[in-house]
């Protein structure tokens, strides 16, 4: 029975993807943070669950490990990502489908890479590659590259010169839709997560119009409880999930140590809020995984 002191964290990253903790080292360190309940949610692939739940399963008081990934998305030439919870590992049309997406990443830090080349910043491709090890490439790696090499003061400022929409490393992005990615999760069994609502920048208008064209798509679920956000921020994701019939979902999007976000730092439960683990959606798709779980409140 999880009662309400249980810290939950419903969205957090590894070096499987453009985290920089291994899976068992993040493992390790939400044990250490006093959070009970951690999804791992890469971009695009599930590749860190093994080494985390054999880590995790040598453990004395072990995490209540949840099965994630976060799948890039196209909306109105916006990247919108789904974070999907409690999804079958061995589900072969999910894997096809997320092996593509990295096909996509793949190709698209390509020609990032080529663009930067051409603005007159060699390397940063094989700097970037070199970071990711391996991972599928995500712009958080050319950030940290880009950064760590003194071409801005630090990662979110990379962004803001280089990555962002209409700057020089910009690359249109080709995602599936997320109507394609919904289904993907559903029938992996796993319930579909709106990930970080205010983090697109959009206007009050089209934030509603993202939730609402979510929800019609068949999603379940979206955040509203971010690592770092304001109280007005963290009323409006609320009220946006009722309006549109969503149960919540609460996340740090931890990659690394070091910053101000923290595995299940501010990660407050308001008292009048249906969590995602609390939906017929959870126990329709994560039959398995809720009585495992027994996440009641
Ligand atoms: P991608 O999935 O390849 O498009 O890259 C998105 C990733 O880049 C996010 O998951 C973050 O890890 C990172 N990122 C996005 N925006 C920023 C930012 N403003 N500052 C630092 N990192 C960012
Ligand atoms: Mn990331
Ligand atoms: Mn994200
Ligand atoms: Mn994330």
């Amino acid at each position: 029975m999880i009662d309400e002191s249980i810290v939950v964290d419903l969205h957090s990253h590894t070096s499987a993807s453009d985290g920089q903790l291994s899976p068992a080292d993040l493992v390790a360190r939400a044990l250490h943070k006093g959070v009970g309940v951690l999804a791992i949610t890469d971009h695009d692939t599930t590749a860190g669950l093994a080494e985390a739940h054999q880590f995790n399963q040598q453990q004395s008081n072990p995490l209540q490990l949840i099965d994630g990934v976060e799948i890039s998305t196209r909306w109105h030439n916006f990247d919108i990502h789904i974070v999907a919870l409690n999804v079958a590992l061995d589900d072969q049309p999910l894997q096809d489908f997320l092996s593509n997406q990295r096909q996509l990443r793949q190709t698209r830090a390509e020609e990032i890479g080529a663009r930067l080349a051409k603005a007159g910043i060699e390397g940063a491709y094989e700097g970037a590659s070199a970071l990711a090890d391996g991972a599928a490439l995500s712009r958080g790696h050319y950030a940290r590259w880009l950064a760590d090499n003194g071409y801005a003061v630090n990662p979110a400022s990379v962004f803001k010169k280089y990555l962002a929409r209409g700057k020089t490393g910009y690359v249109p992005n080709n995602w599936s839709d997320m109507a394609t990615a919904i289904s993907f999760i559903h029938q992996a069994g796993g319930v579909a997560v709106l990930a970080h609502p205010s983090g697109y920048k959009l206007s009050a208008k089209w934030l509603k119009r993202l939730v609402r064209e979510f929800a019609q798509c068949g999603g379940d679920a979206i955040e509203v409880i971010l690592g770092q956000q304001s109280i007005e921020d963290r009323n409006n994701l609320i009220a946006l999930s009722k309006l549109n019939g969503l149960t919540a979902s609460l996340g740090s999007d931890f990659h690394f140590p070091g910053s101000w976000i923290e595995l299940g730092k501010n990660m407050f439960r308001p008292k009048d809020v249906q969590w995602v683990w609390q939906s017929d959606a959870w126990r329709a798709h994560g039959a398995d995984m809720d009585s495992n779980l027994a996440l009641s409140q």
